[in-house]
């Protein structure tokens, strides 16, 4: 038989040592913590091509998953989640049963917070609805330090630049003729968007190519992407790929099921028109897989979806180094920042649907969302969307 070791010593022991308790370099702690589930109406119903293949109904709301943490020393922060379609209520019967851990806790310590939420719920897993409940109290994290900080998050962060590239999807979608798509598409360029995204994926592809020529006619040298939403095979995509090299795309987002990871090797390989995928993953587990396969010129993380910026900083390490290009999906009000701290030249995504969610709204100019001179995220939430909440929770003593 093995002798046993003669010490403890020989083994590495848990992250949850007693040198955590050790000091006590800051004092303040989390004395409050409250949700809201907020559904945000459109103003029509939308359609990508998820709709036309009968996979999903079309978006009529979207719920959101608001977090606000506040301090003994009074500081706030805040911070959301979402979903649209199904989920919206999983995200906050989730968040609200692990609200209670962070009461007590030093708001600064934020990637141990990030572990003590995941390790309450793990039953339920690492990724997807138990980790997006956990993005909204992440985030608020995150706006609490920099507003604590009296800085922009992207400052907090460390900027390369105080505006960053930004292009507009809402005008794009396949529920709107191309006559008014047109016409959208020229109040996004008058109002200072730099660009456009169009979806595609209609059961017909050459309508899709029909739709693209006139819109790249409409707008000239503008940059233009477009947005397949996963609906394509991969022979349809490459073929539709090469036809549509023509018009100079941005990219080609989607082309195919987000988690082949292969087939978006092959079309990045074989098209020159950049590809871009990485909305629909939800850990950073998943988008080391898309780094590692080669799949993206883009890669579009979205930091809700994904759990929050401490795991969104980590894809945007792993995506930095190597050298791939930045278009985080969704959600400028965060995004914004994050894409201000990444060293190549990345895009944000326009969507006017979340401006009557907060009191504060962005400036866009010259093709260019500027960062807000307001310390944190530089939002809060509006009478409005206080009034759209379905469930609230709070936890806690406000300070
Ligand atoms: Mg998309």
């Amino acid at each position: 038989m093995t002798e046993l070791p003669r010490s403890a010593r020989l083994f590495s022991t848990s992250p949850l040592q007693a040198g955590l308790q050790v000091g006590e370099a800051t004092t303040d702690r989390i004395t409050w913590v409250k949700l809201s589930l907020v559904f945000l109406p459109l103003a029509a119903p939308i359609s990508d091509a998820k709709v036309l293949t009968g996979r999903q109904k079309p978006l009529t709301e979207i719920a959101f998953l608001f977090a606000e943490i506040e301090t003994a020393q009074g500081h706030g922060g805040i911070g959301y989640s979402y979903s649209k379609r199904a989920g919206g209520p999983g995200q906050f019967a989730h968040a609200r049963e692990i609200a209670d851990e962070l009461i007590g806790e030093d708001p600064s310590d934020i990637a141990r917070l990030w572990d003590k939420l995941v390790w309450a719920g793990a039953s339920v897993g690492r990724s997807g609805l138990s980790t997006q409940a956990i993005a909204a109290f992440d985030i608020a994290l995150w706006d609490l330090k920099a507003k604590r900080a009296n800085l922009p998050l992207a400052k907090l962060l460390g900027a390369h630049r105080d505006s960053v590239r930004c292009y507009n999807t809402s005008g794009g979608y396949l529920s709107m003729p191309i006559e008014e798509v047109k016409e959208r598409v020229s109040m996004a360029l008058n109002s200072g968007i730099g660009a456009i995204k169009l979806k595609v994926g209609q059961p017909d592809p050459m309508v899709d190519l029909k739709r693209i020529e006139a819109v790249r006619d409409h707008i000239g040298d503008t940059p233009l992407a477009i947005d397949a939403n996963q609906q394509w095979d991969r022979t349809t995509a490459l073929r539709f790929g090469r036809i549509a090299e023509q018009f100079d795309l941005t990219w080609i987002e989607e082309p195919l099921d987000a988690y082949d990871y292969e087939g978006h090797a092959m079309l990045a390989a074989e098209l020159a028109t950049p590809i871009a995928t990485g909305e629909m993953l939800t850990s950073v587990d998943e988008h080391y897989e898309l780094i590692r396969h080669n799949s993206v010129d883009f890669i579009q993380p979205d930091a809700p979806r994904v759990g929050g910026i401490t795991p969104f900083l980590k894809i945007m390490a792993l995506a930095d180094h190597k050298k791939l290009r930045l278009a985080p999906h969704y959600c400028m009000e965060i995004h914004l920042h994050l894409t201000a701290a990444y060293g190549r030249e990345p895009w944000v995504e326009h969507f006017e649907w979340s401006e009557a969610m907060f009191n504060e709204t962005l400036e866009v100019r010259d093709g260019r969302m500027v960062v807000p001179n307001r310390p944190g995220l530089g939002f809060s939430l509006s009478e409005q969307a206080r009034r759209w909440a379905r469930g609230t929770h709070e936890t806690g003593k406000r300070a």
